[in-house]
């Protein structure tokens, strides 16, 4: 039997209705028909402007979650960020660094104590020998201090276009590119700001359609609302801010 279309329940912020219209849309079957891809011109400046202001209103100062007192320490812990959370990053990071204070500190290390250390960050060979390769090349190369390219960051060992677009745009305050982790990635699918799958041709979209004074501030905020609300498996989306301008095949309740 074909399914009835269930009318949609408009949320009205936190009021009697809004805690009923987020019961039954957690309760009910998903009662949005399958539109991704449905926005008539997803690209338009005025959508993307549209969904800046309210990720502005929702993430005010939104920051990257890594902790970190230097341009050093970002490079590390973004480093050790790879297929790991920032939360276990941020436990693991104290330890590295009062051991290791400095990239030369690291680059003299002995690696399987420097492995102990972070191991619990996952693929921690690796990940070892990219830290300290790190270090040698900042001592080598830059006495001691970070460089502030793309093109020499991406001379680091560990170090590929997200993890120098994070330390540009967190810490220098460069805008050379916009950081696409796993969120940002998934998020800006779903906002159909891209179709494609291959995170440096995702960037690429993004730089086409977000104004450059907002690079760097556009991940800090989806990394935050795909944390908080558009959650990979199940989208709050009777809570989302961005709720009227998307069409995603993913959602799980809609206004329109
Ligand atoms: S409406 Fe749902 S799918 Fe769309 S951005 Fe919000 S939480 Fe994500």
């Amino acid at each position: 039997m074909k399914k009835q279309a269930v009318k949609p329940v408009r949320r009205v912020g936190a009021s009697p209705e809004g805690e009923v219209a987020r019961a039954i849309a957690a309760t009910e079957p998903v009662a949005v028909k399958k539109r991704s891809g449905k926005t008539k011109n997803p690209l338009l400046p005025e959508r993307v402007a549209a969904i800046l202001d309210a990720l502005e209103k929702t993430y005010p100062g939104a920051v990257c979650a890594l902790n970190h007192t230097s341009a050093w320490e970002l490079t590390v812990a973004t480093i050790l960020s790879a297929q790991c959370t920032d939360a276990r990053v941020n436990l693991v990071t104290p330890t590295l660094f009062k051991r290791y204070p400095t990239p030369k500190d690291i680059a003299a290390a002995s690696l399987p104590e420097l492995e102990e250390v972070i191991r619990t960050t996952g693929f921690f060979r690796n990940k070892s020998k990219s830290i300290q390769g790190a270090g040698r090349a900042v001592v080598e190369r830059y006495g001691g201090e970070v460089p502030q390219t793309m093109e020499e960051l991406l001379e680091l060992p560990g170090v590929a276009r997200k993890t120098a677009n994070v330390v540009l745009g967190s810490w220098f305050a460069i805008a050379v590119g916009v950081v696409v982790d796993t969120h940002v990635l998934r998020l800006s699918r779903r906002l159909e700001l891209t179709k494609e799958t291959d995170p440096v041709k995702v960037e690429q979209d993004l730089m086409k359609v977000i104004p450059e004074t907002k690079w760097i501030d556009y991940s800090h905020m989806i990394i935050q609302h795909g944390r908080q609300i558009c959650i990979a498996r199940k989208p709050q989306c009777a809570d989302c801010t961005l709720e009227k301008l998307c069409n995603s095949g993913d959602k799980t309740w809609s206004s329109h």
